[in-house]
C-alpha cells in the first residue's frame, strides 16, 4: 500500500508541467522586484483586504464609473498587522511555500521584513524567474499579458503568449480606456487601420487574431465575466454597426454581444481554443453570478468545433462545470488557481471531477503574476493530485500505472493536445 502511494507520488513530483493560465511579468518589466511587491502582487493581498485591512481606501475606489477590480493600497505596515488575519488561508499556504523554499521566509513581520527584502532583491537579480521554472520543473506557461494588447513577443522559450480579447469586444468606443489605459484606437494606428467605419473595426480584429494564429498564440482569452455576464445573446450586424458608428455607449451591450460571436465565429474558422474565465473573480468587489459558467452553455452549441476551456472550473459553480464538461466534447474543464484558493475544495472537487469528467479534459495553470507563489502553487497541486490519484488507486478503481498516466495527463499532456497540436 504505501509503495504504491510512494510510487504516484515520486512520479507525480517529477513530472514536467505546462501551465496553462499563467500573468508572470517578464523580468525585463520589473526591475528591482521587492519583497513588498511579491506581497502586492499575490492573491494573499485580496484576503487582506477582505479581512478589512484599508478599508476606508477601497471604499473611495469604488466609483461611479462602477467596479474597480484595482486594489486599495495599504501601507506595509498595515499589511504586516492584518496577515495574522489570514494565516489559515490557501493563499497565505501558497505564497509562504514557495517564500520559504526560495528564501528561507517562514514568517514576515516589522522586525525581519527590511532583513528579508534584502535577501530577496540580492537573489531575483539575473535570470531568477528561469530558475524558477526549473526548480518547480514547469516546462511552459501560457502568459496572459493583459497589460498590453495584442502584444506576442515573449523572448523567453518557457513563455508562450495567450491573447487577450475583451478590449476588442467590450464598448463601442475604441477611444476609451481599460483600467489598465488599453484603448482600442492605439492598436488601429499601430497596425495602420482605419475604424471610423464598423467594417474597418471588424477587419481589424479579424486580421488581429490571424496574426496571432500565425506568430504562435496559444489561444484567446475572454475575461469579461469581470465587467459584464456571460450570456451573449445574438445581435444582429445592423443593430451593432448602428451602435458602433454612432459611438452609442447605452448600446455597449449589444455591440460586445455581437462582438463576442464575431471573434468565435474567427476562432472556429482559425483553430483558436478559447478559454474564458468563469467563477470567482480576483479582488475584492464583483458580480459572482455575472461568472456562471452555465450561462455560456449556447455557445457550446452553436460553435461545436470550438473548444471552450472553462478556467478555474467556474468554482463556486464548479459542479455545473464539470456536468458541462462531462458532456460537451468541445468544453474542457480547467482546475487553475483552485488548489491555492481551497486545498480542501479542490481535492474534493477533483475527485468529483475524475469520476464525472474523462481524464483528458482537464488542464491546470497557477495564475500567478509572479514565480514565488507559482512555485508554491504547483507544489499544492502536486501534492493533492497525487493524493487523490493514490486514494482512487488503492480503492482498485486504477491501478498504479493508470493512476500515473491521469496524473501525467493532468500535468502536460491534455495542454499539448488542446493547445499546442
Ligand atoms: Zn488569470
Amino acid at each position: 500500500m504505501k509503495k504504491l502511494v510512494g510510487e504516484i507520488k515520486k512520479e507525480i513530483d517529477e513530472e514536467k508541467i505546462i501551465s496553462i493560465h499563467e500573468h508572470i511579468y517578464p523580468e525585463r518589466f520589473i526591475e528591482n522586484y521587492s519583497l513588498e511587491n511579491i506581497l502586492r502582487d499575490s492573491y494573499l493581498y485580496s484576503d487582506l483586504v477582505s479581512s478589512g485591512m484599508a478599508r476606508d481606501q477601497w471604499e473611495e475606489i469604488v466609483s461611479s464609473e462602477g467596479i474597480d477590480p484595482s486594489p486599495p493600497f495599504a501601507s506595509l505596515e498595515e499589511i504586516l498587522k492584518a496577515m495574522k488575519y489570514v494565516r489559515a488561508t490557501s493563499y497565505y499556504r501558497a505564497l509562504f511555500l514557495g517564500l520559504k523554499e526560495l528564501y528561507g521566509i517562514e514568517r514576515l513581520n516589522e522586525e525581519n521584513f527590511k532583513h528579508w527584502d534584502e535577501i530577496v532583491r540580492e537573489k531575483r537579480k539575473n535570470g531568477w524567474e528561469k530558475k524558477v521554472f526549473e526548480t518547480s520543473k514547469i516546462k511552459m506557461a501560457f502568459i496572459d499579458n493583459f497589460w498590453s494588447l495584442a502584444d506576442f513577443e515573449f523572448p523567453e522559450l518557457y513563455f508562450k503568449p495567450v491573447f487577450r480579447v475583451d478590449r476588442l469586444v467590450q464598448t463601442v468606443d475604441p477611444e476609451l480606456k481599460n483600467k489598465k489605459g488599453l484603448r482600442a484606437i492605439e492598436l488601429a494606428e499601430r497596425l495602420g487601420f482605419d475604424i471610423s467605419s464598423f467594417q474597418g473595426y471588424c477587419e481589424m480584429v479579424s486580421e488581429v487574431l490571424a496574426t496571432a494564429r500565425k506568430k504562435g498564440v496559444v489561444a484567446v482569452k475572454v475575461a469579461l465575466a469581470y465587467y459584464r455576464s456571460l450570456s451573449f445573446p445574438e445581435v444582429s450586424e445592423e443593430v451593432a454597426k448602428r451602435a458602433y458608428e454612432k459611438r452609442d455607449r447605452n448600446m455597449d451591450m449589444e455591440f460586445s454581444n455581437y462582438m463576442m460571436h464575431f471573434v468565435l465565429k474567427e476562432c472556429e474558422e482559425l483553430g483558436f481554443p478559447v478559454l474564458f474565465h468563469t467563477g470567482l473573480h480576483t479582488r475584492n468587489a464583483n458580480i459572482v453570478s455575472n461568472s456562471d459558467p452555465k450561462l455560456l452553455n449556447t455557445l457550446f452549441l452553436k460553435y461545436p468545433s470550438v473548444n471552450f476551456i472553462l478556467l478555474h472550473a467556474g468554482y463556486p459553480f464548479s459542479r455545473e462545470c464539470a456536468v458541462l464538461a462531462k458532456n460537451f466534447p468541445n468544453v474542457f474543464l480547467d482546475v487553475t488557481w483552485l488548489p491555492m484558493v481551497t486545498e480542501t475544495g479542490f481535492k474534493n472537487l477533483l475527485r468529483e471531477v475524475l469520476e464525472l469528467v474523462p481524464g483528458n479534459k482537464i488542464t491546470w495553470g497557477s495564475d500567478s503574476y509572479h514565480v514565488e507563489q507559482m512555485l508554491g502553487h504547483a507544489r499544492i497541486f502536486r501534492e493533492l493530485l497525487s493524493s487523490v490519484l493514490s486514494e482512487m488507486a488503492l480503492e482498485g478503481r486504477l491501478s498504479t500505472d493508470e493512476a500515473i498516466e491521469v496524473g501525467r495527463w493532468i500535468l502536460n499532456e491534455n495542454a499539448e493536445e488542446i493547445f499546442l497540436k
